[in-house]
């Protein structure tokens, strides 16, 4: 009998909470503070915006928090998702026996991420508040194809202010969303007072994901029937993803395999958070020492080059102040093809489990990622996302120094999406016209985000 490489879990054992980390963090989270009078920001300041049982999750002390049986029906037809260990990359690297790497796998929700597992719960908290429409942004289109699948599962209109250089040059994640039934604006527009302030000044402005937010904001306000969603950064987003860990955890006792180090992609931090912040509540019940790390671009290195300190989440100001590693809201980040990890700041979350030495990040270039990424393609069959593949070269690089050092190791890493849409990049690889960007060289490209 060969040894089992995927460790499928049984639909009944899926988890029916999900792990909030608030009440186990090393110190307490400062608060967010209103942008305009440096005061904490409470709940009436974010009603507006977000629907009150996700402002409640933003704050609550409880450690699990319950998830509505509407939700996991939805869960359930793209999850447990699958764990692999990767025994054909592990082979084409010649690791000895004892040293492994398994992968999580996200790429299979329909929008091909993780991003799913928190758009369901918002689109559904929403919709139960009675909520009819929901206003976001997007970069590359990752997070507006995850929200217009929810809204459309739920029955809710959904506008998405899609960064305007990625719209015209990207146009499958679009037709996606439009596919879903989810209107798609090109940023800025003369919709809002925010975009057409930027097109009064440069009407050929490329956009940003600074500008899209605003203009998703200012919709919102705009209207009664309408609630802003945001895809990763926010306490609740990194709360709906610990489906994933909390999966991985029970699929690698499966395996009977307890990882060393447990490694994740980092843009806005919810993916990384999914995966981490579960083995950290095992590393507290003392039933794990991994490490936790997590991997950001060279170009954008806001947890390795960043300053921690209360900044603004999006350009315009609009958005809460929060306390994080940040590179300043104005920071524009080089056109790495990793749009989802071009953030300019960090999950708070995240940002105080590195200040606390709880977590380490690193940071990678881009062209060794894709070298990466198409060792694994070649090897598991799966083609990643590219923000995926910074995961995946620190995965091969910690076997690689385990091999080097003569040690024993168990990887685990978050595969959080397929490349499927990111074809230009790959063309862009293959061609040998990849470029490497150092965080003091930093372009002025516009595009960008998830
Ligand atoms: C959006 C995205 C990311 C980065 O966002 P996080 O909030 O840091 O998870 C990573 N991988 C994929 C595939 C994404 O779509």
């Amino acid at each position: 009998m060969p040894d089992r490489t995927r460790f499928t879990l049984d639909e009944k054992k899926m988890p029916t909470s999900w792990y909030n980390i608030n009440p186990d963090l090393p110190a307490p989270l400062p608060p967010p503070l209103h942008p305009a009078t440096d005061e904490p920001a409470g709940p009436e300041d974010l009603a507006p915006l977000f629907a009150m049982e996700l402002i409640k999750q933003e704050v609550s002390m409880d450690r699990f928090i319950e998830i509505p049986e509407e939700v996991l029906t939805v869960y359930r037809t793209y999850r447990p998702s699958p764990l692999n260990r990767a025994r054909q990359l592990e082979k084409s690297l010649g690791l000895p026996e004892g040293i492994k790497i398994f992968y999580k796998y996200e790429g299979v929700s329909p929008a091909g991420s993780h991003k799913p597992n928190t758009a369901i719960p918002q689109a559904f908290y929403n919709k139960a508040q009675g909520i009819g429409r929901i206003a976001t942004e997007t970069g590359a289109g990752q997070w507006g194809s995850a929200m217009a699948i929810a809204c459309a599962l739920y029955g809710m209109e959904c506008t998405v202010y899609m960064v305007g250089i990625s719209y015209d040059q990207k146009p499958y994640r679009r037709i996606l969303m439009e596919t879903y039934g989810a209107e798609v604006v090109s940023s800025p527009s003369t919709r809002t007072k925010a975009g057409r302030h930027v097109l009064d000044m440069d009407p050929e402005s490329l956009g940003s994901l600074g500008i899209a937010i605003s203009e998703a904001v200012e919709d919102t306000a705009m209207r009664e029937d309408t609630h802003y969603c945001l895809g990763s950064v926010l306490n609740h987003v990194c709360l709906h993803q610990t489906i994933v860990g909390q999966e991985a955890i029970a699929q690698m006792e499966m395996a009977q395999a307890e990882p060393d180090v447990v490694i994740a992609c980092i843009g806005g931090g919810s993916n990384f958070a999914g995966i981490a912040f579960p083995y950290y509540h095992r590393k507290l019940e003392g039933k794990s020492s991994a490490r936790l790390v997590a991997v950001e671009p060279k170009a954008c290195p806001t947890l390795t080059a960043g300053e921690y300190r209360y900044d603004l989440g999006d350009e315009a100001g609009m958005a809460p102040k929060v306390m994080m590693y940040t590179l300043g809201h104005d920071f524009v980040p080089a056109g790495i093809h990793a749009g989802g990890l071009r953030y300019h700041g960090d999950s708070p979350l995240v940002s105080l489990l590195v200040h606390e030495g709880e977590v380490e990040p690193i940071a990678v270039h881009q062209i060794t990622c894709f070298d990466a990424a198409v060792a694994f393609a070649r090897t598991e069959g799966i083609l990643p996302a590219p923000e995926s593949s910074h995961a995946i070269r620190t995965a091969i690089d910690e076997a690689l120094a385990a091999q080097e050092a003569g040690e024993d190791r168990t990887i685990l890493f978050n595969l959080s999406g397929h490349g499927h849409f990111d074809l230009a990049a790959y063309e862009a690889y293959n061609a040998g016209e990849l470029v490497d960007y150092d965080f003091a060289a930093g372009s002025t490209m516009s595009e960008g985000g998830a």
